[in-house]
């Protein structure tokens, strides 16, 4: 067995997931929401299976899909993509990031990764046969310390990996780290793998900008996007890496020999929710925003400590601050098992203790399941109350 994964458990997810249904608890773990996604788009993938080809798609994507990602992103985020020559469909974002880390990272290789950090990179990156050099973001506010940054870039130094709306901490990175972050990287011949899943999810007045549009950055970046999370179908496993010319036919390669392709009819179905985004983008925004309003207020109300959010799906709640005393792990646990609420402890998130507890709550849940999970997260602070 290789070491990367047989030392691995399973991942927290699966794991909350699958004790909230044992359980039956609410599960305000795993990032999906509650409703199935829209209608016109399903039809249209039922569609496109009855009426085929329902067979393999061209290796790179549709080109009607690759045509819609190159406009949609030149639209919304002033990317100038020419789909033939930029964009490259996968089966989901995870695929996506597995395939650019291959493509990017050779053994020997160095590539820094912040922390909290989503948890398939660290095995992937491994895999690849690189080491990770981790940079710790704090909370409130997520910012990057541009000492710690610049510490950890070495000569083996190859990637950075970002992720902007990150998960968990629902931070969206600012322009001045963005800018920090690319002048490292141009500085230092490095390529940026950015993981912008939960582009389309920010709320207020908080701006997604993409690593890509940042001067110098459009040739060193591979930019990753998600259908999952843009079209509220986290099922779907349609992700998609947009890149220069040269980066783009190194993942292609790495991407040919790990799906080699997505299921036409949810390719097809995404290019429609591509041209037609809009609309539906804004009201997806909207009814999240609202979700995330009223997870907070009652939240705050119940007495917890709830941290800004302003993109993702989620919200984390600080125990200690709301007279928990568990570490976020066994918070979670007891949670799920003794109050029948699931939540993601941010310790699945990093490589060693930090001093923060956090929990991680998805909001894009009915007003219902928001409104019975409160009660029960409540349950389970009496039950864990105390201070650390
Ligand atoms: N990156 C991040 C930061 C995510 O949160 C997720 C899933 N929520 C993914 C990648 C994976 O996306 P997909 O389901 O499209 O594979
Ligand atoms: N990204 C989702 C989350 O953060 C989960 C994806 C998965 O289960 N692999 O909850």
């Amino acid at each position: 067995m290789n070491p990367v994964f047989s030392g691995l458990g399973e991942t927290v997810f699966d794991v909350m997931s699958g004790l909230a249904r044992e359980t039956g608890a609410i599960n305000l773990g795993q990032g999906f929401p509650e409703w199935d996604g829209p209608e016109d788009l399903r039809a249209r993938a039922a569609q496109a299976v009855m009426s085929g080809p329902n067979q393999y798609p061209p290796m790179r994507g549709l080109p009607e899909l690759r045509a819609a990602v190159a406009d949609h992103y030149n639209t919304t985020q002033g990317l100038e993509l020419d789909w033939r020559r930029n964009v490259t469909v996968t089966s989901g974002a995870t695929e996506a990031l597995a395939a650019a880390l291959l493509a990017v990272l050779s053994p020997g290789d160095e590539a820094i990764v912040f922390e909290p950090a989503y948890d398939s990179y660290l095995p992937m990156l491994r895999r690849a046969g690189a080491e990770a050099r981790i940079v710790r973001l704090h909370p409130p506010s997520w910012k990057v310390d541009p000492e710690r940054l610049l510490e950890a870039f070495s000569s083996k130094t190859r990637a950075v990996i970002l992720n902007t709306p990150l998960n968990p901490s629902a931070s969206v990175m600012d322009e001045d780290d963005l800018s920090l972050i690319a002048r490292l990287c141009i500085e230092r011949d490095c390529i940026c793998i950015s993981d912008e899943v939960w582009e389309e999810c920010v709320f207020g007045s908080a701006v997604h900008r993409s690593m890509m549009g940042i001067p110098g950055m459009r040739d060193r970046t591979i930019k990753i996007g998600s259908a999952g999370k843009m079209f509220s179908m986290t099922g779907w496993k349609v992700g998609f890496a947009c890149a220069g010319p040269d980066l783009t036919e190194a993942f292609a390669r790495a991407h040919q020999f790990l799906t080699f392709t997505t299921p036409p009819m949810l390719q097809t179905a995404v290019a429609f929710g591509l041209q037609t985004a809009s609309g539906r983008l804004k009201t997806m925004r909207e009814t999240l925003q609202g979700l995330r309003d009223n997870l907070i207020s009652q939240l705050v109300e119940e007495g917890f400590h709830v941290l800004p959010a302003a993109g993702t799906y989620f919200l984390s709640v600080d125990l200690a601050r709301s007279g928990v005393g568990a570490s976020c792990a066994e918070f979670a646990l007891r949670a799920v098992k003794e109050a029948g609420v699931a939540t993601i402890p941010f310790s699945a998130f990093y490589t060693s203790p930090t001093e923060d507890a956090l929990v991680r709550l998805c909001f894009a849940k009915s007003e219902q399941t928001l409104n019975e999970g409160v009660k029960r997260l409540a349950i389970a602070r009496n039950l864990m109350a105390g201070s650390r």
